[in-house]
């Protein structure tokens, strides 16, 4: 499994660091987005080197957080770039259950409701796979754990985004090799981190790195009081443009940069196993 950070920047980046959305590539070659936000299929091109006008067609499954247009700002064009391709497919879309609902009656149903002729459901363009808030999924051969993370908290209707524990499956249908938490866009909440982390090897962590705090992503100067055996292998993204600070000096494993790659290896039980059970086939 490789995961690739298309962007690395925050909802108001550039075109130096493109939104933060990442491209997991299974064993077998197909490619899941996580997330989807307005500058997609530029970000996509170049990540890719491929056309702008076919970059959907290597797309086989989404993964949506939330529902911030950095996140989901590329799904109309997604939907209908698939469905009026010259070769028509309809992705894979794994989202929180009442997300998924949310994502479709407040923004998409206005563009994508109706075509010439048809009314439209998101299920016409996705294979829609609702996923409970703690929930687990399992997408060509990698589970892919819900983690519910507190974004904008109103004390009236709260707006979570759901952050991923991302870690390949093996032959006994338990996880193998390493564990990587994205959380996507969050709040600093230590204890919510320290607990999940616990048998993390990465933590990709959300990052503002704006000289004041917005409160709803977690700032650089909070995230320097976790503990060193945190930091050690934590990478920050979706940072603003020319962050001043230098994090490997305090402590990080650094900032990601824009189309950086993080390969997950099999424990060397699991590639015995594995060995073993093609030559018996064999
Ligand atoms: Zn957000």
């Amino acid at each position: 499994m490789k995961i690739k950070f298309i962007g690395v920047g925050s909802a108001f980046t550039t075109r130096q660091y493109f939104q933060s959305n990442l491209l997991i590539t299974a064993g077998n070659g197909r490619n899941m987005l996580i997330d989807c936000g307005t500058d997609i299929r530029f970000s996509l091109s170049e990540c890719l080197s491929i056309s702008e006008n076919h970059v959907s067609d290597v797309i086989d499954s989404v993964y949506v957080s939330h529902l911030h247009s950095d996140h989901i700002g590329g799904m109309e064009w997604l939907a209908f770039q698939s469905y009026f391709s010259q070769r028509p497919n309809r992705p894979g879309l794994f989202m929180e259950e009442s997300t998924m609902y949310e994502m479709w009656d407040c923004s998409l149903k206005a563009g994508l409701g109706c075509i010439e002729g048809k009314q439209m459901h998101l299920t016409d363009y996705f294979r829609c796979n609702a996923v409970a808030g703690d929930g687990v999924f399992l997408w060509e051969g990698i589970f892919f754990t819900l983690v519910k993370m507190p974004h904008i908290i109103t004390g009236y209707k709260n707006f979570y985004s759901y952050g991923l524990l991302i870690e390949e499956a093996g032959t006994d249908g338990k996880g193998c090799g390493e564990k990587f938490f994205f959380t996507t866009d969050t709040q600093f909440t230590r204890k919510l981190i320290m607990d999940v982390s616990d048998n993390v090897s990465v933590i990709f962590h959300d990052c503002e790195t704006s000289p004041g705090k917005s409160m709803v992503h977690a700032h650089y100067n909070d995230l320097c009081t976790l503990p060193s055996e945190l930091k050690r292998k934590m990478w920050l993204y979706h940072y603003q443009p020319d962050p001043v600070p230098r994090p490997e000096d305090d402590g990080f494993a650094g900032f990601v940069t824009k189309g950086q790659e993080f390969v997950s290896h099999r424990t060397e039980q699991e590639k015995s196993t594995r060995r073993v059970s093609k030559t018996s086939k064999v």
